[in-house]
């Protein structure tokens, strides 16, 4: 079979052009600056980087990030902002990929500490800037929870841990 440049130009374009056309579009919903995709570790998300200093999470992304031991979510804590920008917590706020779609506003866990914007269209999240901090926060109050019932059958099994441990 014979391929003409023109072909292969066309399925590289199917394979490779709308995701990147995609994510070169894609504006703040907070400022409506650019947004430009960082990668730290496996993860890659957008970020309002020299704006606002929000980070846009595609579905699912945000839960890589959101217990403190998951050591990309440190890199994402200080994002390059613009200190005097002005941004308008009121506004709505749409969807950055999802055209007129505008973003909810709920509680990201039952400790209802910090609110964040969901799209219910794609399920993505922005995260305004400190609101990953307190996420990951909560997550770490979730694991001294953890370690704290652990403690607890921790000292209901310590004869037979002294037992099993070799002595030094
Ligand atoms: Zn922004
Ligand atoms: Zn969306």
């Amino acid at each position: 079979m014979k391929c003409s440049p023109g072909n292969a130009a066309l399925l590289e374009g199917v394979y490779n052009g709308p995701a990147k056309w995609q994510k070169g579009r894609m504006k703040c919903p907070a400022c409506d600056s650019n947004l430009h995709s960082m990668t730290v570790g496996k993860l890659t998300v957008d970020v309002c980087k020299g704006g606002c200093g929000g980070i846009w999470f595609d579905n699912f992304e945000l839960t890589k990030v959101d217990e403190p031991d998951e050591f990309e979510g440190e890199a994402l804590l200080h994002i390059e902002r613009d200190d005097h920008l002005l941004v308008d917590y009121e506004r709505r706020r749409n969807c950055p990929k999802c055209e007129n779609i505008v973003m909810m506003r709920h509680y990201y866990s039952e400790r209802r500490q910090v609110e964040v914007d969901t799209c219910p269209n794609c399920a993505g999240v922005w995260l305004d800037p400190g609101e990953l901090a307190i996420i990951r926060k909560e997550g770490s109050e979730g694991a001294d929870r953890q370690l704290a019932a652990r403690n607890y059958f921790g000292r209901l099994f310590r004869q037979d841990f002294l037992k099993a441990r070799p002595r030094p």
